[in-house]
């Protein structure tokens, strides 16, 4: 806080902002009210956009009276103008004039963008400042550049706090926000964070690198832009009121990666074990984003998932033998001396689960699929003495990862003809709402059934070996073993396996769809994923107060069966 800090500002500094910020939107007052009374037991920290309102001035007595019934809550009064990306058709005169009754009906920090700021008479800014919290903000919808040009420009008026919110387009973007956060955070009190889906880690990297606090959707079903957390998630997964300069950075890196069981899993095994550390999605388009990225972040480890788990190996200093054998990579540790190494624990994946059920010396084991799931089945169980079989859509696909395994190669026609003590499914097919299966009942004659498939829990594979009363081993198991292996590598430590199990699977269980909507989506094949159009400002509550009458299960299952997870 710098030296003309006022009486308001210096008491919010006082009694510490939460870091999580709930923004509460609607179309008159008693939606914004009805919908704050809702949150604010777990929100104590809101920001209400009056902006959505007909007439914000004409509002402000009802708002006032939730104020006076909520002491324990602190409340943002934003009026953004249309001109500068908010909803109010005001002039910057006219929006002051709402602030200022803000202030007087007991909110206690007002938004104001700079671009009202600059329009303002002066000392027009300075005397809202001694009447509230004045929080500064710039919003650029588009890209994050010239953030320390922004930031000379908003510094030259007063302010209790500035923020700075852009748009990422790659990951990339989120370490200039760090970076400039990190710069400035000691003088000023800074808030910021990247928008869109490849700006995810800067919610959460963003208090870390000095950020106060950080805007978070209220429930699942009001995101406003993709890949954006809800404030439930960055209290509960990514504990956001513990992370600080100490805390060690992991992350799950794909594309796409936004709805990634890994994040749940990982924050809960680091929470149980008391790991101070977080565990982010990175969502990287490209390699070369990827890395330039970790190489500014202190990243302790990734997972890695489609499509770089073959890729990135090059980009190592080192790898494991397995992983250079199976030639993918799924966990990358970063050694004290700050190289980057790669090890494989899809392996751990799948052998583990199978090495608790049966001995896998001389074991009879089909693998369904050539790509890279089976190569680390495929790999993995020949390093423990199993006899492996291959069978793939491509033939010569197959026939390849067969000779380089010294393992044998399956045309589809004599899969029926023969009996395994396993057959493991390393394809797609059964995936999200799709009911495919890669192989027919005929086929499955084994005492063991394996698919690596884990969303749905239950794929029409499993049914139709339960069905035959085939043992049988779900993805999940797999899921939850090679993330335990990688928490191992990272920590030292014995992974929380049950708790890692019961998270995702409890996880799952909230995204399985209701049937009319596995329905919907398997007469389309497989899942669809839903890509919102990035947008900053929430919906109005009228929607949101309607959203929350209806049962929320079904609201989220019916997204959930449109987004097939990734690791
Ligand atoms: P991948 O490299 O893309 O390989 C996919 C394999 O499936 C290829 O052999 C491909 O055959 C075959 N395939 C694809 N579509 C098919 C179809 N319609 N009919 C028959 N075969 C088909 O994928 P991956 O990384 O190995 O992953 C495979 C699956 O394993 C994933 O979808 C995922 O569900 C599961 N998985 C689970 C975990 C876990 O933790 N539980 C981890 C990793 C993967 P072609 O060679 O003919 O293209």
């Amino acid at each position: 806080m710098h030296a003309a800090s006022t009486v308001y500002a210096s008491r919010i500094q006082r009694f510490r902002l939460p870091r999580v910020c709930v923004a509460v939107v609607g179309e008159d007052p008693s939606n914004i009210i009805d919908r704050a009374e809702s949150l604010v037991r777990d929100n104590p920290f809101m920001e209400f956009r009056l902006d959505y309102l007909s007439n914000p001035v004409a509002g402000l007595p009802k708002l006032k009276h939730f104020l006076d019934l909520h002491p324990e809550a602190t409340v943002i009064a934003t009026c953004r103008r249309a001109v500068n990306g908010g909803k109010f058709k005001g002039s910057a005169a006219a929006q002051l004039e709402v602030l200022t009754k803000a202030a007087a009906a007991g909110f206690q920090l007002v938004d104001i963008e700079i671009q009202s700021a600059e329009i303002l008479k002066s000392g027009e800014l300075a005397t809202l400042k001694d009447r509230v919290g004045v929080i500064l903000s710039f919003h650029d919808f588009k890209a994050t550049k010239r953030l320390e040009e922004t930031f000379a420009d908003l510094k030259a008026y007063p302010a209790d706090f500035y923020k700075v919110v852009s748009t990422a387009t790659m990951l990339h973007d989120n370490v200039q926000m760090m970076k400039f956060l990190q710069a400035h955070s000691a003088q000023y009190e800074m808030v910021g964070l990247c928008m869109g889906e490849q700006g995810i880690i800067s919610r959460v990297l963003g208090v870390r690198a000095g950020s106060i606090f950080i805007f978070a959707a209220a429930t699942r079903g009001e995101e406003t832009a993709p890949g954006q957390v809800t404030a439930g998630e960055l209290r509960d997964t990514y504990r956001i009121e513990m992370v600080d300069a100490a805390t060690q950075v992991y992350g799950v890196v794909g594309d796409p990666v936004g709805h990634s069981l890994s994040p749940i899993m990982m924050n809960t095994a680091f929470r149980r074990e008391t790991v101070n550390a977080v565990y982010v999605a990175l969502h990287a388009k490209t390699l070369k984003d990827l890395m330039s990225c970790v190489h500014e972040i202190p990243i302790r480890g990734l997972s890695v998932t489609i499509p770089y788990k073959q890729e990135i190996v090059e980009a190592l200093s080192n790898s494991d033998p397995l992983t250079k054998q199976i030639g993918a990579c799924n966990t990358i540790v970063r050694a004290q001396d700050g190289k980057l190494y790669g090890f494989n624990t899809d392996v751990a994946g799948i052998v583990v689960p199978l090495e608790q059920r049966l001995a896998l010396s001389g074991a009879k084991i089909l693998i369904v699929g050539a790509g890279g799931a089976a190569r680390a089945a495929v790999f993995g169980l020949k390093s423990k003495g199993a006899e492996v079989f291959i069978t793939n859509r491509t033939a010569e696909k197959g026939q390849a990862l067969a000779r380089q395994a010294k393992a044998k190669y399956l045309k589809r026609a004599d899969v029926a003809k023969s009996t395994f003590d396993v057959i493991i499914n390393a394809t797609p097919l059964g995936m999200g709402g799709n009911k495919q299966s890669p192989l027919e009942e005929k086929e499955l004659n084994t005492k063991f059934l394996f698919d690596l498939v884990y969303v749905p829990a239950e794929t029409k594979l499993l049914k139709m070996a339960k069905a035959k009363n085939i043992q049988i081993i779900p993805g999940l198991e797999m899921f939850v073993q090679q993330g335990a292996r990688q928490f191992e590598i990272w920590t030292g430590k014995p992974a929380p396996v049950a708790e890692m199990a019961f998270v995702v699977s409890k996880a799952l269980e909230r995204m399985a769809p209701h049937p009319e909507e596995q329905n919907e989506a398997s007469s389309n094949g497989v899942a669809k994923r839903t890509a919102k159009p990035e947008a900053e400002a929430p919906k109005p509550a009228k929607s949101a107060v309607k959203k929350k009458a209806k049962p929320a299960p079904a609201k989220s299952a019916k997204k959930a069966a449109k987004k097939a997870p990734k690791r």
